[in-house]
């Protein structure tokens, strides 16, 4: 990667706000994407404590801030400081991209669409598939809300905690009335039916595969060659369920696409420019490989 540009009176700040904030990889990916595209603009990590959040939200277009992503755990509490929210982030209750513009705050989720962007760019078609969602927290939220609208024909959200998944699965129902929407104990056995030939894409949006020893998300044995199976995390770039996935001859999709296209879009949000998509994956690659 190329060494940063100097910070002169020109320079815009972005930035991103969570708490905690240490483990971030926004900054690498923007900073190589501004530099690449030649924009005077540095991206910096702010740690925003959650009762503090409204005074940060506040902050930013005072200080000419022109940007902020937003992370764990503000995504959902900052929607009511904001003078505006996209729809698509208004249905999936969360944003992690503001736009300051013209002096008002504009709230977007680029986290679903940046998960769709993950399997175009695999070449994935989603029509009449049968899609099996693990996980029923913020990031399944995101993908689930995206995916409802897509042409695919049912989905199984397989969830530990029976009320939270129940209140994804209305979200749904009340979004996409024409899709069969069913909610599976993590017993997925007892509800799967095998039906070879049918295409089927799993995702994991579990924090299951992140820790070393820890369990499948999943009965790698019911997975097969014609199945698409998505593992959301991206650290490690290979999960233990991704490397099984590959075993089995299934098309495999990184976490590390969507974390890259949910930034590309901010990007393009804040600047109406195309991402520098080969630079950020390259950046964010180099800072997770091992
Ligand atoms: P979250 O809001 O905490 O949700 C986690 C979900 O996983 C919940 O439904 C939770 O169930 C379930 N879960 C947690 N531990 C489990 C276990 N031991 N067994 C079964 N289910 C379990 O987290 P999140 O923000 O959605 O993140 C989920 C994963 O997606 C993380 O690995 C994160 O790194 C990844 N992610 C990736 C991207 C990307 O850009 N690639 C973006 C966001 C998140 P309960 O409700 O029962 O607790």
């Amino acid at each position: 990667m190329s060494d940063l540009k100097p910070i002169t009176g020109q320079t815009k700040l972005f930035g991103i706000f969570g708490y905690p904030i240490a483990h971030t990889l926004s900054p690498l990916m923007h900073n190589a994407a501004f530099d690449a595209v030649g924009l005077p603009y540095r991206y910096v990590p702010f740690e925003v404590a959650p009762d503090r959040l409204e005074e940060a939200v506040k902050g930013i277009i005072p200080l000419g801030i022109r940007g902020i992503n937003v992370t764990i755990p503000h995504k959902e509490a900052i929607l009511p400081f904001l003078d505006q929210v996209e729809e698509e982030a208004r249905v999936i209750g969360a944003v992690n991209t503001v736009e300051a513009a013209g002096g008002r705050l504009i709230g977007h989720n680029t986290d679903g669409r940046g998960f769709l962007e993950s399997l175009r760019e695999m070449n994935i078609d989603l029509s009449g598939r049968r899609v099996l969602l693990l996980g029923a927290g913020g990031a399944a939220k995101a993908v689930a809300v995206v995916l409802a609208r897509q042409p695919i024909s049912e989905m199984a959200i397989v969830v530990r905690a029976a009320e939270r998944g129940k209140a994804l699965a209305d979200r749904l129902t009340a979004l996409s009335p024409r899709l069969k929407i069913s909610l599976w104990g993590p017993d997925v056995q007892r509800n799967f039916t095998a039906d070879p030939g049918r295409p089927t894409l799993l995702i994991n949006a579990t924090p299951l595969g992140m820790k070393p020893g820890d369990p499948l998300p999943f009965p790698i044995d019911l997975i097969d060659s014609r199945w698409s199976v998505a593992d959301l995390i991206y650290r490690p770039l290979e999960t233990p369920l991704m490397a099984a996935a590959k075993e089995a001859g299934a098309r495999v999709i990184p976490g590390l696409g969507m974390l890259l296209y949910q930034g590309a879009l901010a990007f393009e949000i804040w600047t109406q420019q195309k991402a520098p998509i080969a630079v950020m994956r390259q950046a964010l690659r180099k800072a997770l490989l091992p």
